[in-house]
C-alpha cells in the first residue's frame, strides 16, 4: 500500500498500577505487529510468570547506575521504593526509522519523555472506572501483599491528578472498547500531518 513516509512517534500509555495499561499495551502489539515495545529496566523482581528480556530487563542497583552515568536511559524514575528506566536506544532508533514504539510507564515517565523528545510523543491516560474496581484489579492480580495494594491505591490519587498533562484520556471499563479507543488514538496519530517528512514528495509523484 502507498505510504506517506513519516516519523516514528512514541505511545507512552501511562495509569496507576492494575488500570490495565500493560493489558492494553499487549493487545495492541498483538494485533499490529509493527509495533514495538519498549522493555524498561527495573531493580524490582520479578513477579511470578515473569521473563527477563520480556516484561522487564530486571538488573541490579549497579548496572542501573551505570545506566543512568552513561546516557543509556531516555528517563527513570522511583516507583514503589524501586528503579525503573526506559532504555534510549530502541526509543531513537524505532523514531528514526518510521517505526512506532509503546511505552507502558508512569506519569512521572511521561513527563520525562515528553520533554526529551518533543513532537515524538502522544500521551495516553487510563483511568480505571472505579475505586473499588481498581482495588479489584490489584487484588485479582495476586501480585502484591495487602499493605502494597493500599499504597497503590493512595498513589493512583496522585497520578489521576496529572491526567491533564495527557493528549488523551480513557476510562478501562469495557476491555475492548478501551483497546479499540486507543488503537484509534495511535491511528489517528499517525496521520499527523506535522509527522509526515514525505508528503511533499508523496504528492509530488502523484504525477
Ligand atoms: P497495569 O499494567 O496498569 O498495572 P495490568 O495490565 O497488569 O495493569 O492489569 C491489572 C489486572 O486487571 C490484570 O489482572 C488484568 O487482566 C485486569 N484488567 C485489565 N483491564 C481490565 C478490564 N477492562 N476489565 C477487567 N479486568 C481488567
Ligand atoms: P510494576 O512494578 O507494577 O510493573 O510497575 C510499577 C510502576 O512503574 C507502573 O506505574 C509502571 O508503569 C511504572 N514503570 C514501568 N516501567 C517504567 C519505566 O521505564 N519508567 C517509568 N518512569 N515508570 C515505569
Amino acid at each position: 500500500m502507498p505510504e506517506i513516509a513519516r516519523r516514528g512517534l512514541c505511545l507512552v500509555i501511562a495509569a496507576p498500577s492494575g488500570v490495565g495499561k500493560t493489558t492494553i499495551a499487549q493487545a495492541m502489539l498483538a494485533a499490529d505487529t509493527t509495533l514495538i515495545r519498549s522493555v524498561s529496566v527495573t531493580t524490582r523482581p520479578p513477579r511470578p510468570g515473569e521473563a527477563d528480556g520480556r516484561d522487564y530487563h530486571f538488573i541490579d542497583d549497579t548496572r542501573f547506575a551505570a545506566m543512568q552515568r552513561q546516557g543509556k536511559l531516555l528517563e527513570w524514575a522511583g516507583v514503589f521504593a524501586r528503579q525503573y528506566g526506559t532504555p534510549r536506544a530502541p526509543v531513537e532508533a524505532a523514531i528514526a526509522a518510521g517505526r512506532d514504539i509503546v511505552l507502558a510507564i508512569d506519569v512521572q515517565g511521561h513527563a520525562l519523555v515528553r520533554a526529551a523528545l518533543p513532537g515524538d510523543v502522544v500521551g495516553l491516560f487510563v483511568l480505571p472506572p472505579s475505586m473499588a474496581e481498581l482495588a479489584r484489579r490489584l487484588d485479582s492480580r495476586a501480585a502484591d501483599s495487602a499493605e502494597q495494594i493500599a499504597t497503590r491505591l493512595v498513589t493512583a490519587r496522585q497520578e489521576m491528578a496529572r491526567a491533564v498533562e495527557f493528549d488523551h484520556v480513557l476510562v478501562n471499563d469495557d476491555l475492548d472498547t478501551t483497546i479499540r479507543r486507543a488503537q484509534a488514538v495511535l491511528e489517528a496519530a499517525r496521520c499527523a500531518r506535522a509527522r509526515l517528512c514525505g508528503l511533499g514528495t508523496f504528492v509530488a509523484e502523484l504525477g
